[in-house]
C-alpha cells in the first residue's frame, strides 16, 4: 500500500505509524524536488486539515511532525 495518511486518525495507512513516516517524507521530497517551497505550503495545508481532525494536539507538534523537517535540507 502508498504511505499515505489515513484520515481523521493522520496514520499511514501502510505503517500504521503517525504519517508521515520516512517513506512517506522520501516520497514527498522526491515528488517536489525541483520546488521545495510548494512542498511547504503543501505540508502547511496538511497541517492545518491535520490540526481540525485531530483537535487536542498541540499546534507546535503538528508543525514540527507535518513541516519542519522539509525546511532545512
Ligand atoms: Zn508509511
Amino acid at each position: 500500500m502508498p504511505h499515505l495518511a489515513t484520515r481523521p486518525t493522520w496514520r499511514c495507512q501502510s505503517c500504521g505509524i503517525a504519517w508521515p513516516c520516512s517513506a512517506a517524507k522520501l516520497r514527498l521530497l522526491a515528488d517536489y524536488r525541483d520546488d521545495r517551497s510548494a512542498l511547504l505550503d503543501h505540508l502547511a495545508a496538511l497541517r492545518d486539515e491535520a490540526a481540525v481532525q485531530l483537535g487536542d494536539e498541540p499546534a507546535v507538534n503538528l508543525g514540527d511532525r507535518f513541516v519542519t523537517w522539509a525546511q532545512f535540507r
